[in-house]
């Protein structure tokens, strides 16, 4: 898949915006805080209708104005198609699926698949497990099409849930709680176990290739339950919040679920978290992301669109190569702040946006 054309308006810095992009390499160069990442947010919001660096929308919006409007006309095997979206501060999202209103904007997701990295996603590893399940469940929006809706049900309960602890208790209203948490839970946390199952066949791979054969990668999914049938799974859980409710009081939260799960990553056999040099970890997190695009297309039959956001200067030269030499059927829109990092590069066909100030 790949992006043809982007049209913004009133998005972040850009008053109005119009750029078409090549199939194979674009770069988006120029001084610090001029609108590169800018204009690669709004490629993937379109893709997941998050921003991959705030939580609140209404970020979105150009100071000073009320809406915010993206569209993208893309490609895929099949033809073109067009996703319009607009954020309002007023209401809620809308947004267009070849011009055509969808009841619920959130049916856009999956229609455009991106994977973006930045200089965070290097810290895949270090961080906390927050960053671990956004990764999981990024990738799953995008190729499984009820994950999003199942996960924010799944929030909405858990916040309800944990307010319904501060607050005193209701037993039976508990109990419809704890059986809808293991509905909605029990379907991520199955969908989980399976896509780090695929992650960590296709990461392994990577990894001995990015490491010349030198690192062996293990991935596995953490968390109170790791294996099982999703009615197997649904029980356990719901016994799980039933068994913990002492401990949750105690805490003032639901200690047990999905909402605490994590990913354990290990290099020839060690926890990387705690073991591994930073740049052993750095490029794990490379193998990871780049799974994350092998596991898209083995899912969609297409290749995502790869947004780089300063990820170049972070990586050793052998990476870069890697990075950009490789991916020959990928479209890539990467950020930089100067040209001469590319010419190392064997890339024939480039184009290349100044990007001033919005412009
Ligand atoms: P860097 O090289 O430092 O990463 P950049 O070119 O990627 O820079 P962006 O993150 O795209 O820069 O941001 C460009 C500018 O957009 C910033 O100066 C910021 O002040 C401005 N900006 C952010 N949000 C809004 C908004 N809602 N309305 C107007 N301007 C905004
Ligand atoms: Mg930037």
């Amino acid at each position: 898949m790949f992006i043809k054309e982007l049209e913004l308006i009133n998005f972040r810095n850009y008053l109005n915006l119009k750029i078409e992009f090549l199939k194979g390499l674009n770069v988006l160069y120029g001084q610090n805080a001029q609108g590169k990442t800018n204009v690669l947010e709004a490629i993937n919001f379109i893709s997941t209708l998050k921003s991959h660096r705030t939580s609140k929308d209404r970020e979105l919006i150009k100071w000073g104005k009320s809406k915010a409007y993206i569209k993208a006309n893309l490609n895929k095997s099949l033809g073109d198609f067009t996703v319009e979206v607009l954020i309002s501060e007023m209401s809620k999202k809308e947004a267009k699926l070849n011009g055509i209103k969808l009841s619920r904007a959130s049916e856009v997701i999956g229609n455009a698949n991106t994977v973006i990295f930045s200089p965070e996603d290097l810290r895949l590893l270090k961080d906390g497990p927050d960053i671990r399940r956004r990764f999981i469940d990024n990738e799953l929006n995008q190729i499984k099409p009820r994950y999003n809706y199942y996960l924010s049900l799944y929030n909405k309960v858990l916040l309800e849930r944990n307010n319904l602890i501060k607050k005193g208790i209701d037993k039976s209203l508990l109990d419809v709680y704890d059986q809808q948490l293991a509905e909605y839970g029990s379907f991520l946390i199955f969908n989980r176990i399976e896509f780090i199952k695929k992650l960590s066949i296709i990461c392994k791979l990577l990894h001995r290739k990015i490491t010349n054969g030198n690192e062996e990668l293990v991935i596995k999914y953490k968390g109170d339950i790791i294996d099982g049938e999703l009615k197997s799974i649904k029980e356990r859980l719901y016994s799980l919040y039933k068994n913990s409710i002492e401990e949750d009081i105690k805490k003032g939260y639901t200690s047990k679920g999905p909402q605490r799960d994590d990913i354990e990553v290990f290099i020839n056999g060690v926890d990387a978290k705690h073991y591994a040099s930073q740049g052993q970890q750095r490029t794990a997190a490379l193998s990871l992301k780049l799974s994350e695009i092998e596991i898209i297309k083995g899912e969609t039959g297409e290749y995502p669109i790869l947004l780089l956001d300063d990820v170049m200067s972070e990586l050793d030269l052998q990476r870069q190569k890697y990075l950009l030499d490789s991916l020959m059927d990928v479209q890539i829109i990467l950020t930089i702040t100067s040209l001469n990092d590319l010419e190392k590069f064997s890339i024939n066909r480039k184009r290349i946006f100044e990007v001033s100030n919005g412009n």
